[in-house]
């Protein structure tokens, strides 16, 4: 690899995804936007999609469109997601957020491990995934015992580690496959059969992981899982989430949440729940229509370019961006605080700088570069193998380098804005 910026020029003239670019909306080119795994770009089709939805849809066909293509929406985004995390059609659902399916997945698998009282998860967690498991421990009388694995480096934690707490008493492990600070990525086909082999259930959470790293969740025997839609799927601020239950499971599996969505015939409006026998079980109510239809174009998106195709782009931008940072970040107090390789790793970059939090603010006010800053001192870089170009790393490494030698940061204060 080399330094030059003709070098990362060269990376997107060969990139067999470089037109996929063009197939989102940039309506400033000069922003070297690198957080698309807090929230993905707008693909252009979704504006043409959100129109057709509001003025012909709800506008001119009212209710009519619940039967000609809303109330299949769910099911069938599902089986396109299906084709992106390696799971068969009917096994995966979109409902809710992120945090509402991990809390319906929990109960289900609590309930039938039960008596098991063990939980297990790690301190690289998603907040949310783990306030959620407090939140169902509390409503179940306290009665889990929810342990936490405790990172030593703050980066990673050996799968071994995970393993070795499995006991006959384990009734489920749970956690993110890839984690939100470091990038961190488990081997969840290891932690799976280990989790099997004692008699507990795994649910793991794809929001960092899928539509960047590949996924199989059937080879690899995935009792059950959840993801988010709107960060490298590109869904669209607050697209709903995704559950995935193994199709052998769906008939034992019941969900805590009894909602009409999820009765037989929601239709016929009984009065007593009558669980669908399949994935629709797990629905809770109406879905958010509008949120789901710009989803779907994402989706699609991701389906086009394939799977197998942004996993090789992933890695390589990812290589790169270290290759750039040891040349020319590290000499200005930056450490990588990601794994260094790159099948432990997902598609985005920490950076730990001390004063992290005052370089993120000065990238983003004197630089147009949008990373996101993550308590105590990381920078992270989202790398979108759909639209992040070599050349885009390349200016986004300059610009901090930039921010590093004139000292722009010095004039911002350390007191933290509400959101980072
Ligand atoms: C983004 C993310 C979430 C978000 O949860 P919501 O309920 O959809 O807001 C949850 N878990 C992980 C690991 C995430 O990365």
């Amino acid at each position: 690899m080399e330094l030059t910026r003709q070098y990362a020029i060269d990376l997107d003239h060969s990139d067999p995804l470089k037109f996929f670019k063009n197939r989102f909306s940039a309506n400033d080119p000069d922003l070297i936007y690198v957080d698309g795994n807090s929230l993905g770009r707008l693909p252009l089709d979704s504006i043409a999609r959100a129109e057709k939805i509001v003025k012909e849809q709800w506008g001119t066909n009212l209710i009519r469109s619940w039967g000609e293509d809303w109330y299949d929406a769910p099911i069938r985004i599902g089986d396109k997601i299906a084709h992106l995390i390696g799971a068969s059609q009917g096994e995966v659902a979109v409902s809710d957020s992120t945090t509402i399916n991990l809390y319906k997945l929990t109960m289900a698998a609590l309930m039938m491990n039960a008596p098991r009282r063990k939980v297990i998860t790690d301190d690289l967690n998603f907040p949310s995934d783990l306030y959620m498991l407090q939140g169902c421990n509390y409503f179940l009388g306290n009665r889990q015992n929810i342990h936490i694995v405790h990172s030593k480096d703050g980066i990673s934690i050996p799968a071994e580690k995970i393993i070795e707490q499995i006991d006959d008493d384990t009734s489920l492990i749970t956690l993110s496959q890839v984690v939100f600070k470091s990038g961190y990525k488990y081997d969840v086909e290891l932690i799976t059969k280990a989790a099997h082999e004692k008699g507990a259930f795994v649910l793991w959470d794809l929001s960092h992981s899928v539509g960047s790293t590949e996924i199989k969740l059937n080879e690899w025997n995935v009792d059950f899982a959840v993801g988010c839609t709107y960060k490298y799927l590109n869904g669209g601020p607050g697209s709903p989430a995704f559950l995935y239950v193994r199709d052998d499971l769906q008939e034992s599996a019941l969900p805590p949440v009894w909602g009409w969505w999820g009765d037989t015939n929601p239709f016929s409006f009984e009065l007593r729940f009558r669980p669908a026998n399949n994935i629709r079980r797990f629905l809770t109510g109406t879905p958010p229509v509008l949120s789901l239809a710009t989803m779907e174009v994402g989706i699609d998106l991701t389906l086009e370019a394939g799977m197998p195709a942004l996993v090789d782009k992933s890695k390589k931008l990812s290589d790169y961006m270290l290759f750039l940072v040891e040349n020319r970040l590290k000499k200005h107090g930056f450490t990588v605080g990601s794994p260094t390789d790159p099948n432990t790793r997902g598609s985005h970059i920490s950076l730990k700088h001390s004063e992290g939090y005052r370089i993120n603010r000065s990238l983003i006010e004197d630089f147009n570069v949008i990373p996101d800053f993550r308590e105590p001192d990381n920078l992270r870089m989202g790398l979108t193998p759909l639209y992040t170009s070599f050349t885009d790393v390349w200016e986004c490494v300059d610009r901090i380098e930039r921010v590093m030698s004139g000292k722009t940061y010095t004039k911002f204060p350390v007191d933290r804005l509400i959101v980072t």
